[in-house]
């Protein structure tokens, strides 16, 4: 067994699944077949330039290493069930996991760029009340290997495996289901591999993990990623974002944007920034006063606010805000001097906007609630 990072390496009793094994994880892994470092180089390639998952078609590997590899290894990502095309471009799939589970993956086509929403939990244990993942219930984590065979299958789906490294996909957010900190050991060996030039190539500042606020957990981020963070914060106050966020009773505001300032710190970088995502439900945590609030709360801080219209889910009652309260709401922080998105919603004829994913073939009728 491999020593140095031996959650890396999923040992069975016959074969050792390599998809989502990093470099380092796979130097070991050569070495113990007597083979030298370079070799881990040559894998990554073959599976995620080239997308090539037999072991009999890695050219560059004799005859006998790739009897060997055959013997004691496997690269068999879980495979996309089903998929859905929205009118805008969007496609999502169903990623069909080995014990019966399935989680919801995201692409999302803009001008300049492709940005891929992958899952990290079957379920989420967290319950964010204005969720439709919360409201499935936490399952389990996914596996380093479960993780990268969505951006695996996502770019055998678009076509992207001719390329080195392939470039459909430019940007990835840890935004489907799930926290993606509370399964922070599997996401870190995914993010290596995504950044990773022999493998996807995709920096570090183009990965955004977003999370609910668990703040033990932004500390032991490990800064040396270089990831995107994303906060959500949906509130300006402890009461109201403790009804829409409930981890907010253990983690308030203020320790939550104090571990924000940390981790710019631990960055280190001038340019970097948090991404604050708000949520906003009409009548509810959209008003002036609250934008207000929440250009006084954020002051200090290097970050950029991202609002999100709700999407309506069947088991929350809320409604979207009136596309005027959006823009009155931004525009009291654009008027406090911060850069403020509006995000785009996207996909949402097939239910892969932002809360609308649950690992299920969506019901026409939540959209309409
Ligand atoms: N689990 C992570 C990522 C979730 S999805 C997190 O909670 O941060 C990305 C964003 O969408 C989060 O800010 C999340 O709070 C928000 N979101 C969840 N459900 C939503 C819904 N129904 N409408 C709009 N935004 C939603
Ligand atoms: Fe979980 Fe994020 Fe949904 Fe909250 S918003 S329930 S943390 S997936």
């Amino acid at each position: 067994m491999v020593t140095s990072q031996p959650t890396e390496l999923l040992a069975t009793e016959s074969s050792q699944s390599l998809l989502g094994v990093s470099r380092a994880g796979l130097e070991d892994f050569f070495h113990t077949l007597g083979e030298p470092s370079f070799r881990a180089s040559q894998l990554l390639k073959w599976v995620h330039h080239a997308g090539v998952i037999d072991f009999a078609e890695m050219s560059n590997f004799g005859l006998r290493l790739r009897e060997r590899l055959s013997s004691v290894a496997e690269l068999l990502p879980s495979a996309f069930g089903s998929e859905q095309r929205a009118a805008d471009g969007c496609r999502k799939w169903l990623l069909e996991l080995s014990d019966g589970g399935a989680v919801e993956t995201v692409f999302i086509p803009e001008e300049r760029r492709g940005t891929l929403c992958i899952s990290t939990q079957l379920g989420c244990a967290l319950g964010c009340t204005f969720c439709a993942t919360g409201y499935e219930g936490f399952k389990r984590n996914l596996s380093s290997d479960e993780i990268i065979a969505q951006v695996w299958r996502a770019h055998e789906a678009l076509g992207a495996f001719s390329r080195s490294p392939p470039r459909h996909i430019t940007n990835i957010v840890f935004m489907g289901m799930g926290e993606p900190l509370l399964n922070l050991e599997q996401l870190s060996v995914a993010a290596r591999l995504l950044r990773d030039d022999d493998a996807y190539g995709i920096p570090g500042r183009k990965l955004t993990l977003s999370t609910a606020g668990l703040v033990p957990m932004i500390d032991r981020i490990d800064a040396s990623l270089k990831l995107s963070l994303a906060v959500s914060l949906h509130a300006p106050n402890d009461n109201l974002r403790t009804r829409l966020v409930p981890i907010n009773k253990h983690f308030p505001i203020a320790e939550l944007l104090a571990s924000c300032q940390r981790y710019l710190e631990r960055l280190a970088d001038p340019r970097r920034s948090i991404t604050i995502e708000y949520t906003l439900i009409d009548s509810l945590n959209d008003t002036p006063e609250l934008a207000r609030a929440t250009a006084r709360l954020l002051r200090g801080l290097r970050c950029k606010i991202n609002l999100i219209p709700y999407n309506p889910i069947a088991s929350a009652p809320w409604r979207r805000p009136s596309a005027s309260a959006v823009a009155a709401f931004r525009d009291v922080l654009r008027d406090a001097g911060y850069t403020v998105t509006v995000r785009a919603t996207r996909g949402s004829d097939i239910a892969a906007a932002c809360g609308q994913l649950r690992g299920k073939v969506p019901q026409r009728r939540e959209l309409r609630a």
